[in-house]
């Protein structure tokens, strides 16, 4: 034991998933949880995800694709993961 001191948020999974697939978590929530610049009023922190993929700021109420989180390819199980913590 003792073995999950460097999977950080990614702990709380244990030792499901297997270790790759905790590590790709980890970069994935660290990276969504990095506070989003809107590339329309260029206003840090006020970005919200809608759903995977889709993001809108609550300053101007610009509504966009893409962030780092997307270019993940998850395994069905990552996926079903991020829909059940979804909103
Ligand atoms: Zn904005």
């Amino acid at each position: 034991m003792g073995k999950y001191k460097t999977t950080g948020i990614a702990a709380r999974f244990g030792a499901r998933y297997g270790s790759t697939l905790r590590k790709r978590w980890r970069r994935v929530m660290e990276e969504y949880k990095k506070p989003k610049v809107c590339p329309k009023c260029h206003t840090v922190g006020k970005v919200y995800r809608i759903k995977i993929g889709i993001w809108a700021c609550r300053k101007c109420g610009a509504v966009f694709t893409g962030g780092a989180y997307t270019t993940v390819t998850p395994a069905g199980k990552m996926a079903a993961m991020k829909a059940s913590m979804a909103g």
